[in-house]
């Protein structure tokens, strides 16, 4: 069998961001306030080369993918539906969110993105978009699965 030689791609673009709103829990019983960032995302993708094409991957397919995925929490509030200290409950046009029960939020649903996650951390966002995740210049998270 021939030696299968592993390459890494990045992508990075200036439309590949997101403002968002959120806050975090920590240990215990503390919670932030809810504050905004301009998030930033990276993608890096490691394979094989298409022995065809001689590329892991086509970027434009990975930056409209990215941009999709973006787009679809830019401007929004993001919320943790798995967090077991804020409670997030849709009705109807609304969402109502409680933290440890006590009502604390409501937002317009269309103005929500409710996110299967624990806590809305830059871990877990990346985690969720499968991508690098910069919250503030130099703070980000990386999440990344091996393709095949
Ligand atoms: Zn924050």
């Amino acid at each position: 069998m021939a030696a299968h030689k592993e390459f890494k791609v990045a992508v990075t673009k200036d439309n590949l961001v997101f403002a968002s709103a959120h806050f975090i829990t920590f240990p215990g019983h503390r919670c932030e306030k809810l504050h905004g960032h301009n998030y930033r995302t990276r993608v890096v993708v490691e394979g094989g080369l298409d022995p065809e094409a001689h590329y892991v991957l086509d970027f434009s397919m990975l930056k409209d993918l990215m941009k999709r995925l973006t787009d679809e929490i830019d401007h929004k509030v993001l919320l943790p539906l798995g967090s077991t200290k804020i409670q997030v409950r849709e009705e109807g046009e609304t969402v109502r969110v409680a933290v440890a029960g006590k009502p604390r939020y409501v937002f317009p649903r269309e103005d929500c993105a409710l996110l299967p996650v624990p806590n809305t951390t830059v871990e877990m966002l990346a985690q969720y978009l499968e991508v690098e995740v910069e919250e503030n210049f130099g703070q980000s998270a990386t999440y990344r699965e091996s393709l095949g």
